[in-house]
């Protein structure tokens, strides 16, 4: 079940929410969708999941037109809102049987007794929802958006307002159930990216500013920047080092070390460049960028 969105464009009134934004997800996806509040993370998935309408353009799920067909979409989407909005006053089973009875599942009581099993609520599955945990509440929102045994789950901050160690455990239900199924999750939390997502898009302003998947993301520069640190035995004339290609600035840390900016990965004429100055090279790295430098650079933090 692939998704697939086409110059989505989002406005609330005046204020545009979504401009133009496009991209796809492939079939066993695992994407996390990130950017700051108010970037239209919510937007862009309540209009996925055919609960808004977009002002333009559309979104085709596995060859169908949200806008034209949401019931048979909807079939296929399992999904979580942010705020996790449940029946306070129902109890778990009764809630997950109403929610079963929606989709008009057959065979209900199993289902449903099978998702408790699976989402881990069966010490719980007796109590009233408003009794539980904030995490526990949580899973009762995965278990609603997973009873028809969707393709796909769009999961909006579902990991928001937890404790480090109810994040890690529904951090690993997530990652168990979205082994055979299509997932978008938007979170605030880089590490929970780093840990169960294989692609990365980041929205900012309402626009799609970047698209890969996670190992790409280590060399990524906006600007295309290089940065190689390199510690030689003694010190290096700084102008020979600038004249060495595609060197755009240096800085000098010490008298041995030197930080290069450049515009590739020169790390090969740096060695070079040692053995014709008789310098010895005793380190000698690319810096790698972490998903949170790349988020702030893209988000107008750096
Ligand atoms: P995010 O989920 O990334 O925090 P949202 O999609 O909730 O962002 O919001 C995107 C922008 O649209 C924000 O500026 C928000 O204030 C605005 N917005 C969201 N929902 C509504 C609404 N129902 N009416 C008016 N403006 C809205």
């Amino acid at each position: 079940m692939s998704i697939k969105v086409e110059n989505i464009t989002k406005l609330y009134g005046e204020q545009k929410a979504l401009n133009n934004v496009s991209f796809e997800i492939n079939t066993g996806d695992i994407v996390g969708f990130i950017g700051p509040n108010g970037a239209g993370k919510s937007t862009m998935m309540k209009i996925i999941t055919g609960f808004l309408p977009p002002s333009s353009g559309k979104v085709i799920v596995n060859d169908v037109d949200v806008n034209e067909n949401s019931l048979k979409v909807k079939a296929n989407i399992g999904y979580l809102p942010e705020h996790n909005p449940l029946y306070l006053d129902m109890y778990v089973k009764e809630y997950l049987r109403f929610v079963g009875g929606i989709y008009k599942l057959n065979n209900l009581k199993t289902r449903v007794e099978e998702i408790i099993e699976k989402v881990g609520l069966t010490k719980e599955q007796n109590k009233k929802i408003s009794a539980l945990s904030k995490g526990y509440r949580q899973r009762v929102g995965i278990a609603q958006a997973l009873i028809h045994d969707p393709k796909i789950l769009i999961l909006d901050e579902p990991t928001s307002g937890l404790d480090p160690n109810q994040i890690v455990e529904v951090r690993n239900l997530i990652s168990e159930v979205g082994k055979n199924k299509t997932v978008m999750l938007s979170t605030h939390i880089m590490q929970e990216v780093e840990a169960i997502c294989d692609k990365v898009i980041i929205i900012n302003n309402g626009e799609i500013v970047l698209n890969k998947n996670q190992q790409e993301i280590s060399g990524y520069s906006k600007n295309e920047t290089q940065i190689i640190t390199v510690e030689f035995n003694i010190k290096a004339d700084i102008n020979k080092l600038l004249k060495l290609t595609d060197v755009k600035n240096i800085k000098q840390v010490n008298d041995t070390n030197y930080i290069l900016e450049c515009k590739s990965d020169i790390r090969e004429s740096v060695f070079n460049f040692a053995v014709e100055n008789n310098l010895k090279v005793f380190s000698m790295q690319k810096k790698v960028k972490t998903l949170e430098e790349v988020f702030q650079e893209l988000t107008g933090m750096k």
